[in-house]
């Protein structure tokens, strides 16, 4: 797994004097020093720091601070890190609770939940309505992948910045349709003010991306290995003429293989130019007509459909060749970026368990991963900013 997370530290020596009453209604700035107590804690390190008591000077109030690191909780943020670092390692809540033990700290399962998704609930961003602030890519890649979640599936959409790599949004859908994965994709799209829609080959995608209005490139990968597979399914049978289909249209079954061959070189290359080439071959079978009811589809037909469908798909295939945003960024053609992103944030962690038992934990961890993914090349993802 791809983690680099910086555990929160403990800095006994160092307590930040408070600038005013904790009382919010008063708000005084004049507090003063009182007492320094002692603060027993759970730590892998520490038995106990001090803490400082201040009295407010208006309202008589009293607070106390904490050593960096250590909040009014029995165990400290080290060791909650430590915590939230092993279960997004794939330990489950009862084991991160032997493991603390084995290494002298005590914290039960219950309370490692309960951190664990306090944490995964602070995430900034990576929420449809909220997508990072101020982040814009002409870019957009997006991917839907499911995990179990009580007994059913649950879908999830995934949202990458494809001209880095960045995950933008994780969210639960509703359903796989086109007017859910549209709901779902149109405000990020609007937000990160995306030209481009990188996606598998699903044909959903395909009418959002137009009623979006968005330029659409299909992974290369994926119309490259359907494509194979239905020319090697289609090879021998056109090779045989076998349901006659082609001599009935005054086409040799040389010329079909030949055809057949010529896509797999063009699929292979991938050249807007040869566009051309390919709406000549479906006018070549257009007079193959379609299977009546409960009959299956002529060779011909089939290959009728073939050449129109990879024709129809050409732009948004070789999209990628001459695409280019505002700075000059680029895209390589496949969706790797957002599969990737579902491999290392969603599927890796998800794993080890046999499911999660709330929709909205299986979103607040992979949200959490994500985040701590994004930080990967900038020096690791700094878990105090979370934990308190
Ligand atoms: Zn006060």
């Amino acid at each position: 797994m791809r983690l680099q997370l910086i555990l929160p530290r403990v800095e006994p020596e160092k307590i930040i004097a408070p600038k005013k009453c904790a009382d919010e209604e008063c708000g005084s700035t004049h507090v003063e020093f009182l007492q320094e107590v002692e603060k027993p804690i759970r730590d892998t390190v520490y038995d106990q720091v001090k803490a400082h008591r201040y009295g407010c000077l208006r309202c008589k109030g009293t607070q106390r601070v904490y050593p960096v690191g250590v909040s009014r909780a029995q165990t400290s943020l080290r060791v909650q890190g430590l915590g939230v670092l092993l279960y997004l390692l794939g330990l489950s809540y009862g084991a991160v609770s032997l493991t603390l033990e084995a290494l002298g700290v005590y914290l039960c399962k219950s309370r490692v939940y309960d951190i664990v998704q306090c944490v995964a609930e602070r995430v900034p961003g990576l929420k449809r309505g909220e997508v990072f602030k101020r982040i814009k890519t002409p870019a957009l890649a997006g991917d839907i992948t499911s995990v179990r979640c009580n007994g059913e599936w649950l879908p999830l959409g995934l949202t990458v910045d494809d001209t880095n790599g960045l995950v933008l949004t994780i969210d639960d859908l509703s359903a796989e349709d086109t007017e859910t994965l549209k709901e779902w994709l149109e405000p990020i799209a609007t937000a990160v003010e995306a030209e481009l829609l990188v996606t598998d080959d699903a044909d959903a995608f395909k009418t959002v991306a137009d009623e979006l209005m968005l330029e659409h490139q299909v992974c290369k990968g994926h119309v490259k290995r359907n494509t194979e597979a239905l020319i090697e399914s289609l090879m021998a049978p056109a090779a045989q003429d076998a349901d006659s289909s082609l001599s009935a249209l005054g086409i040799a079954p040389q010329q079909a293989v030949a055809d057949l061959k010529r896509l797999q070189e063009l699929i292979l290359k991938r050249q807007p130019e040869d566009e051309a080439e390919l709406r000549t071959f479906h006018f070549r079978y257009l007079e193959a007509t379609p299977p009546r009811k409960g009959e299956q589809a002529s060779i011909a037909y089939r290959l009728r459909l073939l050449f129109l469908d990879r024709w129809n798909l050409w732009p948004r295939l070789t999209r990628y060749r001459t695409w280019q945003g505002p700075q000059g960024e680029t895209v390589d053609g496949t969706n790797n970026g957002s599969e990737r992103a579902i491999g290392w944030w969603i599927k890796e962690r998800y794993r080890t368990m046999r499911g999660y038992k709330r929709p909205q934990s299986a979103l607040n961890i992979s949200r959490l991963l994500a985040w701590a993914g994004n930080h990967l090349d900038r020096g690791g993802a700094d878990l105090a900013l979370l934990i308190s």
